[in-house]
This record gives structure tokens, sequence and C-alpha cells, in this order.
């Protein structure tokens, strides 16, 4: 059997028909064992959102809404140039939304939306992205066939909007669904869901088809991953405040999920873990110069010559505090909280602790659910204080591992361009250490810590 390749395209370059004719150019270029997984056509899901979150009784808004996201989809299939498969293509848009319409309706008629129905209504984007895309394939001839992935026996557990794929599950699923069309060409499939054990579909959360690819290659041992985007990789900081970043060649798996957490919207850090169980290699690669290789993520991205290759800043954070007293020490407050933190599945950003108080970084959005949870706890605490508008600031990279003087050099060069840490944490894993500082200080903070880290260095290998 020959090797397997699995190419991921994201909703930011699947915009327009010339997007997918695109896609479908760079394709063209790859024959059978190649797996293509991708996202809805850009904003798509964001608007399946909107329709369920605006849930009224006009029965009118629905029909608008299906009539709406008809014409998008046809009018993203009008450069298919053969005609007849782009009736056929059109078709399945038609049938596609129809059975969205229904589903929308029944919801409307009801007036209760499930879990069950909102994660059967998001994966409406990528069903559709998928039929047109192996419409643009077609039409140039290659021999393509595009696979829902429930029907694909992509198999999801956990919690809805936020599913676990079962690898073992799948990879045997895949042996007798996608494995034969693999074999004979190309295989489009939709990202971000699945079903489970039920036949309920689940999806994987927001931004959940990097997470796709990666068990994707996982469950068929692909050789590597392409990530077409319309950047050529991770840069060592953003560009927009830093006009010296540069791209990062290589990362470790490690290094890429971490700067994932910090918002690199380049891969999602959940896409990982999978690629890393097998060692399969992700090139991240732009649409536009579609030869050249930007940053390659691996087991061995890291040659051991920089000792930090990002610095990262994740903004809308806040520190929220809890003062246990002078007579509670900080494990009477972390074990009641951590329970509660995880019940109500609080991302958490950094922690930091002394002896009697314990500080939370989290972004401001989960602040109100952070306070619902503080309030179901029983935690022991005598004072809980807030304080608003802090960016997060990561210096990453696996050569700080056993580098000592890292945390100095960065505090100097934070100092000396008068920035005030009001917290730090650094993982024991050392390869990211995290200051959060006030949001009005990042500009200056990232210019001075990416010239001290990063603008001396030979190469980011
Ligand atoms: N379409 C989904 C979203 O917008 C999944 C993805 O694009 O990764 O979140
Ligand atoms: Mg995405």
């Amino acid at each position: 059997m020959a090797d397997v390749t699995v190419h991921k395209f994201g909703g930011g370059i699947l915009k327009t028909a010339q997007d997918y004719q695109r896609a479908a150019t760079i394709l063209n270029g790859f024959g059978p064992g190649n797996v293509v997984v991708v996202s809805a056509k850009f904003g798509v899901t964001d608007q399946l959102a909107g329709i369920l979150a605006n849930l009224s009784p006009n029965s009118g808004d629905v029909d608008a809404f299906s009539q709406k996201l008809l014409e998008d989809h046809l009018h993203a299939l009008e450069d298919v140039s053969d005609s007849t498969i782009q009736k056929e293509a059109s078709k399945r848009v038609l049938e596609l939304v129809s059975r969205l319409n229904k589903v929308l309706f029944g919801a409307f008629l009801l007036q209760e939306l499930t879990p069950r129905t909102v994660e059967l209504v998001h994966s409406f984007g990528e069903r559709l992205s998928a039929v047109i895309l192996d419409a643009y394939l077609k039409d140039r001839g290659v021999r393509s066939k595009a696979w829902m992935s429930d029907d694909a026996g992509l198999i999801v557990e956990g919690r809805f909007s936020n599913g676990t794929v079962d690898l073992t599950q799948t990879a045997q699923n895949f042996q007798k669904t996608i494995r034969p069309d693999v074999q004979e060409g190309l295989v489009v499939l939709t990202g971000y869901f699945g079903k489970n054990a039920d036949g309920h579909v689940l999806t994987l959360g927001r931004g959940g088809s990097d997470y796709s690819a990666g068990v994707v290659a996982n469950a068929l041992d692909a050789k590597k991953l392409l990530v077409w985007k319309d950047v050529e990789g991770f840069m060592s900081a953003d560009p927009k405040t830093v006009p010296n970043a540069r791209l990062i060649p290589s990362l470790t798996y490690k290094e890429a999920e971490e700067l994932g957490f910090f918002g690199a919207k380049i891969l999602h850090p959940k896409t990982m873990a999978p690629l890393q169980e097998k060692g399969i290699a992700v090139e991240i690669k732009s649409v536009f110069d579609p030869q050249k290789t930007g940053t390659v993520i691996s087991g061995n991205g890291h040659q051991a010559k920089s000792v930090a290759k990002s610095v990262a800043v994740k903004k809308n954070a806040c520190i929220v505090t809890l003062h246990g007293g002078s007579l509670l020490d900080v494990s009477s407050i972390a074990y009641p909280l951590f329970e509660e933190l995880q019940k109500h599945d609080l991302p958490i950003d950094a922690i930091s602790t002394s002896q009697s108080d314990l500080s939370l970084c989290l972004e401001e959005k989960y602040l109100h659910e952070l306070q619902r949870a503080l309030g179901h706890a029983r935690i022991p605490v005598s004072d809980v204080a807030i304080e608003k508008d802090v960016s997060l600031l990561g210096l990453v990279g696996e050569g700080m591992r056993h580098t000592i003087g890292v945390s100095a050099r960065l505090f100097s060069c934070l100092a000396q361009s008068k920035v005030n840490i009001r917290m730090i944490s650094q993982g024991a894993s050392e390869i990211n250490i995290t200051v959060a500082i006030s949001k009005s200080d990042v500009d200056k903070a990232l210019k001075s810590v990416h010239a001290e880290f990063i603008e001396g260095e030979a190469s980011l290998a």
C-alpha cells in the first residue's frame, strides 16, 4: 500500500469559488494515497451557530437562512466547468441544505434545542464544503470521493462540542470505509465532527478540523500531514507588532502545542498528540507558494541551537487571586477549586501560588463562568481580587530546558523596558515561561523580549 499523506484546508482559505479552485489545483498534483480534511467554507460555522442563538418563533427566518446558505454554496460552485459535475454537486448541496432546513424547523417548532441538535446543525458547513471541493477535483479529472466523517466511522466520545476521538475504533472503521477509496484516488473528508457510539454527531469544538486532520493521519498511519494556510508557518512573534519577526523553520510537537495554546492561529493544540504518538511530521505550507515548505513540526524539530523560538501573547486575560487568610494554606483552597474548575471545563492559562494565596490567569471571557464556579465551590477564602486588562506573554522553546539564566534574562529585559510583571508561571517542562503583564505594556514587552532572545540568533531551528 502506498504511503498516505493527509492534507488540511481550513475555512480561512476557503472563502470563494476561486479558493476552492486553487485548492483543487494544488491537490491535482497528488494522486492516490492522499486524503484531504476540509473545514466549512469561511464564516459558515459562525452562521450556523448564529441562527441557533437567535431561535425565534418566526419560521420565515429559517427559510431565509437556508435560502441564503444554499445560494452561497451554489455560488461557490460557479467555476466548475463541467456542467454534469456541477449539476451533480449542486444537487447534493440542495439535498444537504434541505435536510438542514428540516432539522432547523423541527427545533423551531418544538422551541427546543438539544445539544444533539446543535451538534448536528454545526456539522453542515463541513458537509457542504467537502462536496464543493470534491466537485472541483473531479472537474480537473482527478479521481476523488467526498466522505462524511460520521459515515466514515470517525468515532468521537466525551462532551458535546468538545469531543475526543477514539483512535483505535476509528482506525478499524477506516479500514472498511475510506481505506479502499484512498488506494484508488483522492478522498475528501469532512473535518470538525464524527459520531458517538450511538451514531449521533459529535463535534470536536471550534477550530476542531485541525484535530480531525491529526487523528485521520494517525488512523491511516500517514507519512505526513500538510497543513495549507495563507501564511508560510509559525512566526517568532506577531509581525504586526514586531517587524523583525521571522518564520520558524522547525518546531517540536510540544513547542507547536504551546504556541497553539497562546492562540497562534496556525494549528489547534489538540492536533499534536495523535501525530506525536506515531511520529508523523507536519508541514505548514502556503497556498500562494505551494512548492515551498514553511514550518516543519516533528519529533526532532529542535536542533538545540536557539534558546527560544517564539514570543507569543494572549490578550484579554485577567488575574483572579484567592486569599486564604493567614490560617489556611494553599492546599485547602486548591482542592475544592480544581474540582470546580474541572466541572465547569474552564481553561486556565497560568497558576501561581504563595503560602496562603492562589492566583489564576484566564481569558476575560471565562471570568463570569469562573465566578459562578467559585460561588458553587465551598472554598475557604477570605477575599477574591480580580485584575482585568492583563495580557500573557510567553517565551517558548525547547532550548530553555536546562539553560541557566533564561528567566533572569527575561525579567531584566522586561525591567529595562519598564514593564511591570504581575504574575509568573514556568511549567515544569521548562519549554515556556509565562508572565502576566498589563495590556498597555504588550507592544514594548514583545519588541524587547524578541530583540533579546530571537534577533541575535543565527537560526531558529
Ligand atoms: N468549521 C469549524 C469552525 O469554524 C471547524 C474548523 O474550521 O476547524 O470552528
Ligand atoms: Mg481553523
